[in-house]
């Protein structure tokens, strides 16, 4: 008897190309927008943009320097809607000013403290 043995080697070489085509890794990453370093330097904004209720710091545009604007609160448009509320609530002693005499609900007026120049207001409405 002679015994042979027979070593089936089957080849399971993937010949063909594969039925779905692998993604490539490196497409698959998301290249967003370049993440440029954000510059420190304020540059001066144009009137009435950038200005909040609160003094901010800025580069005056008449003089150029770094300077916090300095905020006078005058009455502005939701001022007097305020006022117009109370008067239709039924405010009539007097009860109607006291939105004047809120700054939350006044518009703020920017100046430079150096100059003295105006820079923006910053309007509730
Ligand atoms: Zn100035």
């Amino acid at each position: 008897m002679e015994h042979t043995e027979k070593t089936e080697v089957r080849s399971f070489t993937t010949s063909g190309p594969p039925p779905y085509p692998m993604p490539e890794p490196n497409a698959t990453y998301a290249t967003g927008p370049a993440l440029a370093p954000q510059t420190v330097y304020v540059q001066a904004p144009a009137p009435g943009t950038m200005l909040s209720a609160e003094p901010v710091m800025m580069t005056c545009p008449h003089c150029s320097q770094q300077i916090q604007t300095r905020v006078v609160y005058e009455s502005g448009a939701l001022t007097w809607l305020l006022v117009g509320g109370s008067l239709l609530i039924g405010c009539w002693l007097g009860c109607c000013l006291i939105p004047t005499c809120i700054d939350a609900c006044k518009d703020a007026v920017h100046t430079c403290p150096n100059c003295k120049n105006f820079i923006g207001k910053y309007k509730r409405l």
